[in-house]
């Protein structure tokens, strides 16, 4: 990860670190990468709609509390809502 610039990431490769840091331990470089990159993109997961489970599932990972399942269930079914979504249309395009 290093060398990267979050602020420049796509959103789809945020994504796909947040759905790797859902099946692992708090993880503090990829924190600080999905943290960094909602400060300042701010609108992709707003718009789907998953920034406030995420929130909550970083504070509570890094917190050293155990995420809820439920919570982690449900965040991970939005980020694949939303990766179904980013395909069909960029097949559509
Ligand atoms: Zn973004």
């Amino acid at each position: 990860m290093s060398g990267e610039d979050p602020q420049d990431a796509d959103c789809g490769e945020v994504l796909a670190q947040l759905w790797l840091f859902l099946d692992n331990e708090c993880d503090h470089e990829r924190r600080e990468f999905l943290r960094r990159h909602l400060d300042d993109c701010g609108s992709c997961l707003e718009e789907f709609g998953v920034e406030e489970q995420l929130k909550a599932l970083l504070a509570r990972k890094c917190g050293g509390d155990h995420a809820p399942d439920a919570l982690k269930q449900r965040l991970r079914q939005s980020i694949r809502e939303i990766m179904m979504r980013q395909a069909w249309l960029s097949t559509e395009r």
